[in-house]
């Protein structure tokens, strides 16, 4: 560790820095190589009958859709929405809106209509490239809709292949819009350390430095070389997928397997036909996997490398993953949206001296610095002390969209990201996660902030008051469950299904409530605060609740 004039303990990479080329726009660096790998498989779509798009291919099809987007009217700045699995056109349409320099927000279409609305309206979004059947979920006014299918598509919607792919003209990416490296490119959605989701802007010159700083340089993090092909299963609207899958490998020049959802089968089948080498993946799926005696059935020898990461990898699962694929190197990273979203990660370029150590996340990417503190006081902290983990480099967001209150809490005045994980670095420099202060619950991975689900619950006229904890689960990592207090005039009668009926209609399947308990009232400060970590502490101890 550093100490520098004013007594902050800062820690970087085990590796050096590097030169990060991060003053050109995204789809610039991202295709830089384009010329040498033209002829090279760059997109394989898994759940179409394997169709492959060459890298000059995709970058053509990028461009036709740049130029489709552009005589749509969107212009520098303005932001699209896509809600879609992973599929070819997710990549065309934001490669394309890079290119024209717009901002693109990932959608998860297992949304609902209002949560979908919700985040269409923050983000300001007109334009929504998605799938026939999605679009009732979407307003019926005052947007285009752009569908992805051959077939009958819904009346007022324009198809993707005759607006973009089959519609003349190319787009001159060299020369036709200027873009500044401090332009937004994408806006994935956080609730962060507190409250509601918000957008994340994150500009070209984030995602470039976040990308150099895992797979460029002589000592890269995650070694990527032309001839891998990397299985994108998880889904791209979140930003791990996006970033550490889709553009790190086109960066690095190598295949991109596109898998709709995850199904066991169809996964394993497809790493053993594609020769999958490298597979980025989360708990649930590793505990998928690691269950499955159809795995047995398979042989998937060509993995040489396993990523983990958005959640906690349990030791057993580790152990367990490691022995099965005994030829493949294991590492765990380390994200946050806010953050572009790697924090840190497990080194993984073949006969590193580092190997990686079980529970670690891994070292800090390289060019960014770490310091450690005690949520009280706000010191920072030694090594092998946990604090709240805060991170400072050219790859952590611009802000909150539109709310430079809430901008202002997560990023201090001196630049520093607070991410409200409670971690620590060891003597070489390893990270380990060891606690969340945040409020946020992690379900199978996804997002879901305690805050949304409070406010439908204080919606319901039967209840007068609530607040949702984490509960821990084998399959999810955890799962949230809500404390509620009855409405005095309205809601004697209100039962555990009652309250749990009324919010699976409203959310997305993973912000579920799995239980409810009724309160006499909710703990909170003073100033009004829910004392959570008092609900946390009951749920965990199985106290009666009264
Ligand atoms: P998201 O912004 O959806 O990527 O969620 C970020 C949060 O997920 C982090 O702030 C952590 O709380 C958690 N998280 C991500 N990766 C890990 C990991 N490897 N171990 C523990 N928690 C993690």
């Amino acid at each position: 560790e550093v100490k520098t004039d004013t007594e902050t303990f800062i820690f970087r990479s085990k590796f050096p820095d590097i030169e990060i080329p991060n003053d050109q726009p995204l789809h610039t660096y991202c295709f830089e190589k384009l010329s040498e790998i033209a002829d090279r498989p760059c997109l394989i779509d898994g759940s179409d009958s394997d169709r492959m798009y060459t890298f000059a291919e995709t970058h053509f099809l990028c461009r036709k859709t740049a130029a489709g987007l552009k005589r749509l009217g969107v212009k520098r700045k303005d932001s699209i929405m896509v809600l879609l699995q992973n599929c070819p056109e997710f990549v065309f349409t934001f490669m394309a809106a890079s290119m024209i320099g717009a901002v693109t927000t990932g959608a998860n279409p297992h949304c609902t209509s209002n949560e979908i609305k919700k985040q269409l309206a923050a983000s300001g979004a007109r334009i929504i490239v998605t799938e026939s059947k999605y679009v009732e979920k979407l307003p019926s006014e005052g947007v285009t809709i752009v569908v992805i299918d051959t077939g009958d598509i819904p009346a007022g919607c324009r198809r993707f292949s005759s607006e973009f792919i089959d519609a003349g003209g190319d787009f001159d990416v060299e020369s036709e819009i200027l873009i500044n490296s401090d332009d937004p490119v994408a806006l994935p959605f956080s609730s962060g350390t507190t409250g509601l989701p918000k957008g994340v802007v994150l500009t070209h010159k984030n995602l470039i430095t976040s990308i150099a700083q895992q797979v460029d340089g002589e000592n890269p993090n995650i070694h990527v070389k032309p001839n891998d092909v990397v299985i994108c299963v998880l889904p791209l609207f979140h930003i791990f997928s996006l970033n550490s899958v889709l553009l790190c490998s086109i960066r690095s020049g190598c295949t991109v397997l596109l898998m709709k959802k995850f199904e066991i089968t169809l996964f394993l089948e497809l790493i053993q036909k594609h020769h999958v080498s490298i597979a980025l993946v989360v708990p649930p799926l590793v505990l998928a996997l690691m269950k499955n005696p159809k795995v047995e059935n398979y042989d998937l020898s060509s993995i040489r490398m396993v990523h983990c990461g958005a959640a906690p990898l349990g030791k057993d699962l580790e152990i367990t993953l490691r022995e099965r694929l005994p030829q493949a190197i294991f590492g765990q990273g380390y994200g946050m949206t806010e953050a572009g979203p790697v924090l840190t990660m497990c080194p993984t370029f073949a006969k590193h001296p580092f190997p990686s150590k079980s529970g670690s996340c891994g070292t800090i990417v390289r060019n960014a610095e770490i310091k450690i503190i005690d949520p009280e006081t706000t010191v920072s902290l030694r090594r092998n002390h946990p604090g709240e983990i805060c991170i400072r480099g050219e790859e952590i967001m611009k802000g909150y969209l539109n709310d430079p209150e809430a901008t202002a809490r997560t990023i201090d005045a001196d630049g520093w990201l607070h991410t409200g994980d409670i971690g620590y670095v060891d003597d070489d420099d390893d990270v380990f996660i060891v606690n969340r202060l945040k409020e946020l619950i992690k379900v199978k991975g996804f997002q879901v902030p305690p805050a949304e689900l409070e406010s439908l619950l204080i919606g319901n006229p039967a209840i007068s008051d609530a607040a949702v904890v984490a509960q821990k689960d084998e399959v999810a990592g955890e799962v949230p469950v809500a404390y509620v207090v009855r409405s005095e005039r309205n809601g004697q009668d209100l039962t555990e299904d009652d309250v749990k009926g009324f919010i699976s209609k409203q959310v997305v399947f993973y912000k579920r409530l799995h239980k409810v308990y009724f309160i006499a009232s909710i703990p909170k400060s003073s100033s009004g605060k829910i004392l959570r970590r008092k609900l946390q502490s009951k749920l965990t101890n199985n106290l009666d609740l009264g």
